[in-house]
């Protein structure tokens, strides 16, 4: 069993395993949200992942015109998870959130790749790329 928190422990998630989809996004959106030059998400099917504690949301628009949701312990500022974009019946968990973050070699995808700061570099040549 994979799970995953905020780090002040207020807000628990428990995940069905694995995640089959992770994915690496460089926009100034994400930047902004994870204080960090890039964020990754590790997905999971929306009704396969359960939640205590209460978390704040935080809806903003998207490129794309869609919503997206943050979800963040009120304690401690810790986003736990996130959902909406393009695609509604997914959950994204970030990566640093879960008990075991080293469980992606690399990416599957990575994304906005034109905000990409240019000292970093995925070294993995199988991610699939989009600017
Ligand atoms: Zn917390
Ligand atoms: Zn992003």
């Amino acid at each position: 069993m994979l799970d995953a928190r905020c780090n002040c422990g207020a807000l628990t998630l428990t995940l069905p395993g694995s995640s089959k989809l992770v994915v690496a996004c460089h926009c100034l959106d994400c930047q902004r949200r994870t204080g960090a030059p890039f964020s990754v998400g590790a997905f999971y099917p929306v009704d396969a992942v359960a939640i205590s504690g209460t978390p704040k949301q935080f809806s903003r628009d998207a490129a794309s015109g869609a919503k997206v949701h943050s979800y963040f312990c009120p304690n401690c500022g810790s986003t736990v998870h996130y959902r909406g974009g393009n695609f509604p019946d997914v959950v994204a968990i970030p990566l640093g959130a879960l008990d075991d973050p080293y469980i992606a070699n690399s990416p599957d995808y990575s994304v906005w790749e034109r905000r990409k700061h240019d000292w970093f570099d995925i070294i993995d040549e199988d991610v699939e790329r989009t600017d």
